[in-house]
């Protein structure tokens, strides 16, 4: 039933509604939560021609300890900028956006992130770092993808080329299933789960690595940036992720 109370017939309802999906929470009501990295992130898009030059071509990102601002051009004229913390896992709501205690939380962290904080709007993303799962993706004539089904969270950096590929599987699925939706759905499954648990477990991994606790844990993880930029290893994370 759609919200203004119209009713629709269909052989297949697909939840692609994103990381707190309520198609999955319907579909396996124990797995409606999300679960949490340890991390929230707040971002916006702003236009600001002047920051947008300053930035050129180069993305900038914050070491500061327990939080840190991400900012890139997306134009000449506009800019993206992130901005991430340390979250208690166990919280699972989401939060509400309010510019103010934005920028109170984050200013100070570098003079260019504090003149794109002043742009912060009334509305801006705010939400857990998390990913989603469910034990079986269908039931009966409703199935789950992209994040509904397999959030992977934005620290494994996959999760629109999965959202993609898996609608792509999906597609395939059910069009060599014919009129055996089910088997169709089951495929689906089979095909995809593995890709997308293996991107959930690298992000797992990553996870306790993106922002550094103290001033020790920096100096490790600037000696491991460095070690990102050696030849051999970039190729071989290259591959990882395209693959
Ligand atoms: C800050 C941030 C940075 C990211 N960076 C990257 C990155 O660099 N690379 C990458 O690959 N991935 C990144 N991701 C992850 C990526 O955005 C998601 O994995 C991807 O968007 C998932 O696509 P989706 O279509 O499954 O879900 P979504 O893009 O979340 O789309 C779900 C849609 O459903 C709509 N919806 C929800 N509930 C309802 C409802 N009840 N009725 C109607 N509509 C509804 C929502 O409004 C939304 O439009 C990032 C995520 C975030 C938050």
């Amino acid at each position: 039933m759609l919200e203004g109370g119209e009713e629709l017939t269909a052989d297949l309802v697909v939840g692609c509604d994103g990381v707190r999906s309520r198609v999955r929470a319907a579909i396996s009501p124990a797995h409606a939560e999300v679960m949490p990295m340890g991390y929230r992130a707040s971002s916006f898009l702003f236009e600001d021609p002047q920051i947008a030059a300053e930035l050129g071509d180069w993305a900038m990102l914050t070491d500061s300890l327990e939080r840190t601002a991400g900012l890139y051009a997306c134009d000449d004229r506009s800019a993206a900028l992130l901005l991430m913390e340390r979250e208690d896992p166990a919280v699972t709501a989401r939060p509400t956006p309010d510019p103010e205690e934005l920028r109170a939380r984050f200013s100070g962290l570098h003079p260019l992130a504090d003149r794109a904080l002043e742009h912060a709007p009334a509305q801006y993303y705010d939400d857990l770092v998390a990913q989603s799962s469910a034990p079986g993706w269908s039931r009966g004539g409703v199935t789950l993808a992209g994040d509904a089904a397999h959030a992977v969270s934005l620290l494994a950096g996959q999760g629109t080329s999965l959202a993609i590929a898996g609608a792509e599987a999906l597609a395939v699925s059910l069009r060599h299933a014919g009129p055996h939706r089910d088997a169709g759905l089951a495929e689906y499954e089979r095909r995809m789960r593995p890709v997308a648990e293996r991107a959930q477990r690298s992000g797992r991994r990553s996870a306790g690595t993106f922002i550094s606790r103290s001033p020790a844990e920096r100096l490790v993880h600037r000696a491991a940036r460095r070690l990102l930029g050696v030849r051999p290893l970039t190729r071989v994370i290259a591959r990882r992720l395209v693959a």
